[in-house]
């Protein structure tokens, strides 16, 4: 292909891309982190002038405001978001603002204008969108469904969605979808299943550090719980809520339902929570949606019952019965109406109105009819969102134990690692060990003479090749005996020790000093002749008598020497007779008084 066909290389992403995307995806997984990440992003984008990636910064925190905020200032940032997108023509962000925007919408009551909005985006949305992004905007036209109590519809686009979203692992999008599915289900009626997937949901959502997300798991098994009768049941989770801080931190800054907690409360028979949590609920005013409102009367009504107030438990309700009534109330689900006429069928039989009583009765099956009706068109679609669901979890179960065994595969091989190299460390230091043993003379320091026996061949093989002299010295101590008879034999090995520290201190780093034995040493200096190496004798044996030591309180100084000198160049047959021509000037050395280096002058 000509390189002027090739698709254009897409430039990598910026820093401020880069947080923003994972702000994204924190959205559900911690819920802080994706704050935090997304300021970030926006702060970082707004000083590098990258509107694209400030959009997308403001996309998840207006995502974020969603859970944690008022509804109104979720939709200011998400369109603070689209404005960026349309001024770089970023569609796919321009949708999913949308998306976010009619959620704003229908949280605040306005489910209709949200559902021509989000409807208004769909098709636009299944050419441009992808997996995860299509799945958003699919999610959000549930919720829109589900908002204004169309349950089948709502069913089948949360289905919809889950198939475009496809498994994202680690991302808590699973946990959202139990938490939605069961929500759906508690309005068709179906509360054992709803209560399966608040299960389910918590414990996938368990590691997941959101609180809001947890928050609406457990209203929603508080409700469940409460209209199976087994109110009482539900009561650690009316703590729980009540015990979560109304932040970003905790259940967020929306409405904390507590109509539904007193209702909880109430037959769950603990009067004065209700009664407190019905107090709250009033103090909110008018801050709640339509059908907040249908329950706080109910919750109210409920409350004077239980406390023997028939008359107001019916003044209560009696206002909200006409929007209770109608069918086509706006943003009032089934279940809601027909709480309400079981609760209004309770006070008229309390306040022994049984025609009355009767008639809220029927006007509450007729709402269990058309509940039913419901649940069978929508059975189909949640059978089918559950499977998938069910398929989704699968493969993430998989994903989890194929990275778990991954894991547990590579910390296996880092440990086998470990332990070949502590291995491998403790052989290295085992072999230097055993060639210092083999080598070197452990009083001294200094080379053995089975060092000597194997360097000087080679050493005296170089000299002959190269035509360098090499020299070599035999060092022996003077009346060493003595030494050792009148200050012990650890004083004659610390002035050993002593000795081998000078040769190994004053030679060079080419020449070879050995032990040769008992208080005996040899030298091999190469590229050195007799008269020179015999000047550096003599020079160690200044030196040598300089020395003084302190043994036990005598101070010994004035030690002395002998030594014989010879090289290649005078005794270069072998090594053999280089060894013995300084052998005998030693000895020579020796007899003539001690105290001096002999030196071979001419040919051995
Ligand atoms: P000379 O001047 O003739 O060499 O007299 P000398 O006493 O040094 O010689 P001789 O060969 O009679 O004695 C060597 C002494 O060195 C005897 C021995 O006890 C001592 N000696 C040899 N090896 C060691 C050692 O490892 N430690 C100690 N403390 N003494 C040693
Ligand atoms: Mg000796
Ligand atoms: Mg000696």
């Amino acid at each position: 292909m000509p390189p002027f066909l090739m698709p254009a290389k897409r430039p990598p992403p910026s820093a401020a891309q880069r947080l923003a995307r994972r702000a994204w995806n924190a959205l559900h997984v911690d819920s802080a982190e994706a704050r935090a990440l997304a300021e970030r992003a926006i702060e970082g984008a707004r000083r590098t002038a990258d509107v694209a990636a400030e959009g997308w910064g403001r996309l998840a925190l207006g995502f974020h405001l969603l859970y944690y905020a008022t509804a109104a200032e979720a939709g200011a940032e998400l369109q603070r978001a689209q404005a960026c997108f349309d001024s770089v023509n970023d569609r796919a962000g321009h949708l999913i603002a949308g998306a976010g925007m009619a959620r704003s919408l229908w949280r605040q009551g306005r489910v209709q204008e949200a559902l021509d909005l989000v409807l208004s985006l769909r098709d636009r949305g299944v050419h441009v969108l992808k997996h995860e992004q299509l799945g958003v905007l699919l999610n959000a036209v549930a919720g829109c469904y589900s908002a204004q109590g169309n349950s089948a519809q709502a069913f089948a686009y949360m289905f919809e969605a889950l198939r475009n979203a496809g498994p994202r692992s680690g991302r808590g999008f699973d946990t959202v979808l139990h938490c939605n599915l069961a929500h759906e289900l508690l309005q068709i009626g179906d509360y054992e299943h709803a209560l399966m997937h608040v299960a389910q949901g918590m414990a996938r959502g368990g590691a997941l550090k959101n609180a809001r997300l947890q928050s609406v798991l457990w209203i929603n098994r508080v409700i469940g719980l409460t209209e199976l009768g087994r109110a009482a049941e539900a009561m650690p989770d009316v703590h729980a809520l009540l015990a979560l801080p109304a932040d970003a931190t905790g259940r967020g800054r929306m409405a904390a339902h507590f109509e539904t907690l007193a209702i909880a409360s109430i037959r769950a028979g603990d009067l004065e929570l209700g009664s407190q949590l019905v107090d709250r609920s009033w103090a909110l005013g008018d801050a709640l949606l339509p059908e907040e409102r249908l329950e706080r009367y109910t919750a109210t009504a409920l409350l004077a019952l239980a406390q023997g107030r028939q008359a107001d438990a019916l003044a209560a309700l009696l206002p909200a019965e006409p929007a209770a009534a109608h069918d086509l109330t706006d943003g009032l689900s089934i279940r809601m109406r027909a709480q309400f006429f079981a609760v209004l069928s309770e006070a008229h039989e309390a306040c022994g109105d049984a025609p009355r009583a009767l008639a809220a009765l029927r006007q509450c099956q007729r709402l269990y009819r058309q509940q039913t009706q419901k649940a069978s068109l929508a059975r189909y679609q949640a059978a089918a969102l559950q499977t998938e669901l069910l398929r989704l979890q699968h493969r993430l179960d998989e994903n989890d134990a194929h990275r778990r065994s991954l894991e547990r595969a590579r910390a296996e091989l880092a440990a086998a690692n470990e332990a070949l190299q502590a291995k491998v460390t403790e052989v290295e230091s085992l072999q230097q060990a055993l060639v210092q043993q083999a080598t070197r003379d452990p009083l001294t320091g200094l080379f053995n003479r089975r060092h000597l026996n194997d360097a000087l061949p080679t050493l005296f093989a170089l000299a002959q090749r190269d035509a360098h002299t090499m020299a070599l010295a035999i060092i022996d101590l003077d009346h060493f005996k003595l030494v050792n008879d009148r200050h012990g034999h650890a004083a004659g090995d610390r002035l050993l020790a002593a000795f081998g520290d000078m040769l190994a201190a004053q030679c060079r780093r080419s020449d070879v000093a050995c032990r040769y034995g008992g208080e005996e040493f040899c030298l091999l200096m190469p590229r050195t002749e007799a008269a020179d190496a015999s000047r550096k004798v003599q020079a160690l044996l200044r030196r040598w008598r300089t020395q003084s030591f302190d043994l036990g309180g005598t101070r010994l100084q004035g030690l002395s020497f002998s030594a014989g000198v010879a090289d290649t160049s005078l005794a270069g047959d072998s090594p053999h007779a280089l060894l013995k021509a300084a052998d005998d000037l030693l000895l020579a050395a020796k007899r003539e008084g001690r105290n001096r280096v002999g030196v071979a002058t001419t040919a051995a």
